[in-house]
């Protein structure tokens, strides 16, 4: 059996001095790892929460390319910030960071440099605010995010389920214990890498562990894949949703979704979820009547498109449609225009609807054929 990694002084400063020098030596080359800039650290790290690392470096530069200081976010409208944030999902990560950028902004533009004063801004919980304040000022903050919490369920064997509070309490204060002081950057971002790319879920690389002297888990079970423990998977709920293309001469309607919620700001093909008893054409015309209070008529469907939310999925039917009668208003959006099919590129949709547009490529040309 390992002896308890937390129980010894030694045990602890050899963890530290294992753990960083693997880190110096292996870390990925990650362009927002390579600033101290306080700013761009907090974009990237907003960005992570419900991001994969490899999937950033192209929105990471897009976003920063268009607003390089955080004054320059402040200045812009949500329609750019969102259209910038365009295809990374949780888009109340974007208005809170916009929204956060204007109150930073009017405080003469430095970020808070306190955990605490982090926390205090809008979309900022106790993960990124360690991230930030350990990464950007060296403060003594331990991360607690996906990976960490495996790494440490595992080194420790906690058998606990980390998501009662009680359990993530005790695991911030193991972080805590084993952090480097004066090193808390490096040393917490050392712990998300080895969960990331050694101590992973299905199959840790136990063989290449740089701290697996340490790993209870490695010592004492069959397989330290078993941690942490998991619960058992929701069924997440299926729904039929039909969207409207919906055409006035060469003009198309779309419609921006109100600011807070799902998807909150972002323009989109207006339509809805079906009820019971009702096919997906009178779902259309019934939801665009309640939207936007105009008569269509529904032609043929041009597209399905299969797309996932954290609670529930959907299949997205985008039908062709015309408009025949009322003036719209805005009962269930937030805005709408009539747009030229070229003019979509200007405005920030949902991943759906960007699939939408896509496989119905013809819209970029105005043919509506
Ligand atoms: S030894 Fe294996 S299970 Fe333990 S921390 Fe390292 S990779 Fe994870």
């Amino acid at each position: 059996m390992v002896a308890g990694l937390l129980d010894e002084a030694a045990a602890i400063a050899d963890f530290r001095r294992e753990l960083l020098a693997w880190y110096r030596a292996h870390r990925r080359q990650l362009a927002w790892r390579q600033t101290r800039d306080p700013y761009l650290i907090w974009i990237s790290e907003i960005m992570l929460q419900q991001t994969r690392v490899d999937q950033m470096d192209a929105y990471f530069a897009r976003f920063v390319q268009a607003f390089p200081t955080v004054h320059d976010l402040a200045a812009a409208s949500e329609d750019q910030v969102l259209k910038a944030w365009e295809g990374l999902g949780y888009y109340a990560r974007a208005r809170n960071l916009h929204r956060a950028a204007r109150e930073v902004a009017a405080r003469g533009g430095q970020l808070p440099d306190t955990y605490e004063g982090l926390l205090a801004l809008p979309g900022v919980g106790p993960y990124t605010a360690a991230a930030v304040s350990s990464i950007a000022f060296d403060r003594d903050h331990p991360v607690l995010d996906g990976n960490v919490t495996r790494v440490l369920c595992r080194l420790l064997r906690l058998e606990a389920d980390p998501r009662q509070a009680a359990v993530k309490a005790a695991l911030i204060a193991a972080g805590e214990q084993l952090l480097e002081p004066g090193q808390a950057g490096d040393f917490n971002q050392a712990m998300m890498e080895l969960g990331a790319r050694v101590c992973t879920p299905a199959r840790p690389r136990c063989g290449e562990c740089p701290v697996a002297r340490h790993c209870r888990a490695l010592a004492e079970l069959d397989d330290p894949a078993r941690l942490p423990r998991k619960a058992p998977r929701k069924p997440r709920p299926h729904y039929q949703v039909a969207a409207g293309l919906i055409w006035k001469g060469d003009l198309l309607l779309i419609a921006q979704r109100p600011s807070e919620g799902l998807l909150g700001g972002l323009w989109e093909f207006p339509g809805g979820k079906q009820e019971a008893g009702e096919t997906l054409e009178q779902c259309l015309a019934r939801e665009i009547r309640e939207e936007l209070a105009i008569e269509i008529a529904v032609d043929e469907c041009l597209a399905q498109v299969e797309h996932g939310f954290t609670h529930f999925s959907i299949t997205l039917h985008a039908f062709r449609a015309r408009y025949l009668s009322g003036e719209p208003q805005t009962l269930g959006c937030a805005a709408w225009r009539w747009v030229d099919p070229s003019e979509l590129g200007q405005y920030a949709f949902s991943r759906a609807d960007l699939q939408v547009i896509e496989e119905l490529g013809f819209l970029s040309t105005g043919d509506n054929s």
